[in-house]
């Protein structure tokens, strides 16, 4: 029988040494590394990551993430940080745009407690600028708005919520029926592709950190994602 190549000094001088849950282990007889070729831990296999993101994107929570590719529910949850820590938001810079601003609500932690994903369109892409999870006020809004405002916008179209008008200059900002018609469809696209964001489930997010993790791989995840070197 041909012999195993050691994964650490690349020898082919192995010899089979125990199991590991009825898979067979080898020990290298050079540099005494141990291993085995394949593994009954399936969070291990290669395309893992890509799946989860493209579970996530499909309305999946992460318990049938966790049922579908049989690995763990925290294991799930621990490589959608991971690769939403690899995924850098999506760099907009082209000026004299039109964008529409949102917000869309869902609980964090528990149904009690309710917060708002606030969110910026350009209008002609209908790709998603920024985003801020927190609650509706000027203070934490501004930062989000002072990011766009600087890409020197021709029209920004906003609902009536009372907010905005300090924010945004009155010679840009728009206000009227049907002016978000964009935005608002793709609220509702959002609710479909997300499970934190269902309405009428009993699904919602533990941690905001979860929901911000979700929501980055959800609109840049089709960003490449780097080796595993980078991590
Ligand atoms: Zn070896």
């Amino acid at each position: 029988m041909e012999k195993k190549i050691c994964p650490k000094c690349n020898e082919r001088n192995t010899v089979k040494n125990d199991f590991q849950k009825n898979l067979q282990r080898y020990q290298c007889k050079i540099c005494n590394k141990n291993f085995q070729i394949e593994y009954s831990y399936k969070a291990y296999k290669k395309n893992t990551d890509k799946m989860v993101i493209t579970l996530l994107k499909e309305g999946c929570g992460i318990r049938s993430i966790s049922r579908i590719l049989q690995i763990s529910k925290n294991t799930v949850l621990s490589r959608m940080l991971k690769i939403s820590f690899r995924i850098k938001p999506h760099i907009f810079s082209n000026f004299k745009c039109k964008f529409e601003v949102d917000e869309i609500w869902t609980f964090i932690g528990n149904k009690n407690k309710m917060t708002w994903v606030t969110y910026v369109i350009e209008r002609k892409t209908k790709c998603v600028i920024n985003f801020f999870v927190s609650n509706k006020s000027k203070k934490n809004i501004k930062p989000l708005m002072d990011k766009f405002l600087a890409l020197q916008p021709v029209r920004i179209y906003t609902d009536l919520l009372n907010i905005y008008p300090p924010l945004i200059p009155k010679e840009i900002h728009r206000v009227f029926n049907y002016c978000t018609n964009i935005i608002e469809r793709k609220n509702l696209t959002l609710r479909t592709h997300n499970k934190r964001l269902s309405r009428g489930t009993i699904c919602y997010s533990r941690k905001q950190e979860y929901l911000e993790d979700n929501l980055k791989i959800y609109f840049w995840g089709y960003i490449r994602i780097k080796s595993k070197k980078s991590l």
